[in-house]
């Protein structure tokens, strides 16, 4: 059965036929041992690498595609918080930014597209004295300007911080138990009933008396 196994897959397999966790008490069938439980065992320490897991994860990987073992994922009761900008339904906002087209390969204004302006009236030049605060700066800018143009092209302004929710991830791992026969699928499927058939028929009791 473990013919052709790596020393990882062979260890891990041997510790899930070794049933460590037990059985189920609803169902009868052997508890799953997590991927750093067996991690511990696999390598014999206290607090396993994320390499040592990651290698135990391909190990588990492969068995259970070769039917040895089973794998679910299950909550191992930690959470960690996550930042994620909260799907708004609005286009992102613009503002538009005034530059002096460089004329060359790395200028901001033709990279965001915008073909720069040669146009230049009594409205462009108050344009230049507000954005650049000063008669001198916008003069300047402006005789910069004759030679390769102006852009007015938007810039994506950033979220407004309420754009962002904060969320609890809960952390999932792998955990592996020996693969079941048919036939003991079947059985755990009785037993689970028969664990619940009591309290469901309680409730069931509860519901009729009200
Ligand atoms: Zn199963
Ligand atoms: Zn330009």
């Amino acid at each position: 059965m473990s013919r052709g196994l790596g020393r990882v897959q062979r260890a891990v397999l041997a510790y899930v036929l070794s049933e460590p966790g037990g059985l189920s008490d609803i169902d009868g069938t052997p508890l799953a041992a997590s991927v750093t439980g067996l991690a511990r065992v696999v390598y014999g320490v206290e607090e396993p690498s994320d390499a040592q897991r990651a290698a135990v994860r391909r190990a588990v990987r492969r068995l259970e595609a070769g039917g040895h073992v089973e794998v679910h994922r299950l909550r191992v009761g930690r959470t960690y918080t996550q930042q994620r900008a909260h799907p708004r339904f609005w286009p992102p906002r613009y503002d538009r930014r005034l530059a002096v087209c460089t004329g060359e390969d790395g200028c901001p204004g033709c990279a965001a597209g915008d073909r720069p302006s040669m146009y230049f009236n009594a409205d462009v030049v108050a344009m230049f004295i507000e954005h650049y605060g000063s008669l001198a700066e916008a003069d300047r800018q402006l005789w910069r300007a004759t030679a390769h143009g102006w852009h007015l092209y938007p810039v994506p302004l950033p979220r407004p911080a309420d754009d962002y929710r904060t969320y609890e991830v809960e952390i999932t791992e792998l955990c592996v138990r020996r693969a079941l026969s048919a036939e003991e699928h079947s059985q755990a499927e009785q037993r689970a009933q028969e664990f619940v058939r009591p309290y469901a028929d309680a409730i069931r009791a509860a519901l009729r008396g009200r």
